[in-house]
């Protein structure tokens, strides 16, 4: 019981973790769909960091969170991070 709840707790947490909310998230994506699909992934993660760069959010978290979730360069960012199984 106390073992779900922390779970389903965490759950919520994932995006406070990565210091970003939905509507960034949701920008990001966009954003390294439309550069990937111009020149691919030469994995790293240059793209995300033009985005982050750009923007008034935490970059060194959200890196380090992605990192954490598997994402390791811009490709896997899109592949790994689905906000939709998060929210
Ligand atoms: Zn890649």
């Amino acid at each position: 019981m106390l073992r779900d709840a922390y779970k389903a707790e965490r759950k919520r947490d994932e995006w406070d973790l990565l210091g970003i909310d939905r509507e960034q998230l949701d920008d990001l994506l966009d954003h390294l769909e439309e550069r990937l699909a111009d020149g691919g992934c030469d994995h790293t993660l240059r793209h995300y960091r033009a985005w982050a760069g750009s923007r008034p959010v935490a970059w060194p978290e959200l890196e380090a969170g992605l990192l954490t979730s598997g994402a390791g360069c811009d490709c896997e960012v899109l592949s790994n991070v689905d906000p939709d199984e998060k929210v």
